[in-house]
């Protein structure tokens, strides 16, 4: 690592890659010629065109996304699509939600706002598992079927994706680029940059093209995806810093092996740290063995005072941003892309550490 920094296991904004950071740094005062930085810059510029253009292709190359779906640029974080969502897909018709955290239960609170939501599955209070395809209770003709993909405040995964008829509409925010994905079973899917792929600012909405167009006759124009997709994310200045960050986030990922790399180094880091959780007695892991996140890892000692202290000796070690969300408690690793495999051994060396020391 250069310049002193810390593995950093915050939840989000979190670690980016340290090339992308580099490359960014090198271009800021002057980006390539243009004698101005990206934050500079029209939007309506060509050399942002550009910057612009090629983020969105990279993106598309990166998870394969078929040309009947749209890939957009917003703003408003994760938490707008919550209600954006509703918005453009419900038709007047019941949505099915699947609340298994903190974000998809916001998520359905917010389109109550809109339309009629029927809870397919609740893992309610504990949070500590993903529901069974047999245990979802689906509505017949509902509008699109609501899921998180990675409960990144609980540590819980969906290790598959649902069968349902009607479309499929996903908050990916913390695990998006985190392993392939079949984008065509999808209606909607939508991540939050901020997790695993650029600075806080941009949402990345993917949204099959012809579900656009039905939004309920109040929808702001800049929630509208249809607008969206007929002005190219630009009907208002897009996030543009963020945009260029995304690019330069694709271009190690793409360089390196994509989301199938990915997913191998994501499976080992967190394989590092549950492999260590089994086999010990001191740590307890937050969510079943069968719903466990790659992404984010909870777990707990068995008492607040020392997970305090852990939290506490790790930071003083250079391993930050280990306190768990404060609706969780505990501890969380974040685990995303960007996390060197020297983050997780380190981890893992002062766990057994700390273990050792109280026992
Ligand atoms: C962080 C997060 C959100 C909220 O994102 P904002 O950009 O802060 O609105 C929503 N869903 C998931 C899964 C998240 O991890």
């Amino acid at each position: 690592m250069t310049e002193n920094r810390v593995y950093n296991f915050s939840a989000g904004p979190s670690v980016m890659p340290e090339e992308a950071l580099l490359e960014a740094r090198r271009d800021l005062l002057n980006y390539k010629g243009s004698g101005m930085s990206v934050m500079e810059m029209s939007h309506r510029s060509p050399v942002f065109a550009e910057i612009f253009d090629s983020t969105q292709e990279k993106l598309r190359k990166a998870l394969s996304v078929p040309d009947d779906y749209e890939i957009l640029f917003l703003q408003g974080g994760a938490t707008l699509q919550f209600a954006a969502i509703p918005m453009n897909l419900s038709c007047g018709k019941t949505a099915d939600y699947a609340v298994t955290g903190n974000f998809s239960n916001k998520a359905a609170k917010e389109a109550e706002k809109y339309c009629t939501v029927h809870l397919a599955a609740t893992t309610a209070p504990e949070h500590n598992r993903i529901p069974k395809q047999n245990e979802l209770s689906l509505t017949p003709d509902a509008a699109y079927f609501y899921y998180c993909a990675n409960n990144t405040i609980y540590g819980t995964e969906w290790q598959y994706i649902p069968e349902t008829d009607a479309p499929l509409v996903c908050d990916m925010s913390s695990d998006i680029l985190s392993q392939p994905v079949d984008v065509s079973r999808f209606g909607l899917i939508y991540a939050g940059a901020q997790k695993n792929m650029a600075p806080a600012g941009l949402t990345v909405v993917i949204v099959k093209k012809d579900l656009a167009g039905k939004e309920l006759p109040f929808t702001p124009q800049v929630m509208s995806y249809k607008t969206m997709i007929e002005t190219g994310s630009m009907l208002n200045t897009p996030p543009c810093w963020c945009i260029y960050m995304l690019g330069l986030t694709l271009d190690w990922l793409l360089e390196r092996g994509g989301v199938t790399w990915m997913q191998e180094l994501k499976r080992e880091r967190a394989k590092r740290v549950y492999d260590f959780l089994d086999n010990s007695r001191f740590y307890l892991a937050h969510a079943e063995k069968d719903s466990r996140s790659d992404m984010n890892v909870t777990f707990r000692t068995n008492s607040p005072e020392l997970d305090a202290a852990f939290v506490k000796e790790a930071a003083a070690r250079g391993l930050v941003n280990l306190k768990g969300h404060r609706i969780a408690g505990g501890m969380r690793a974040s685990l995303y892309n960007a996390m060197p495999m020297e983050g997780v051994d380190a981890l893992v060396a002062f766990m057994k550490e700390f273990e050792r020391e109280h026992v």
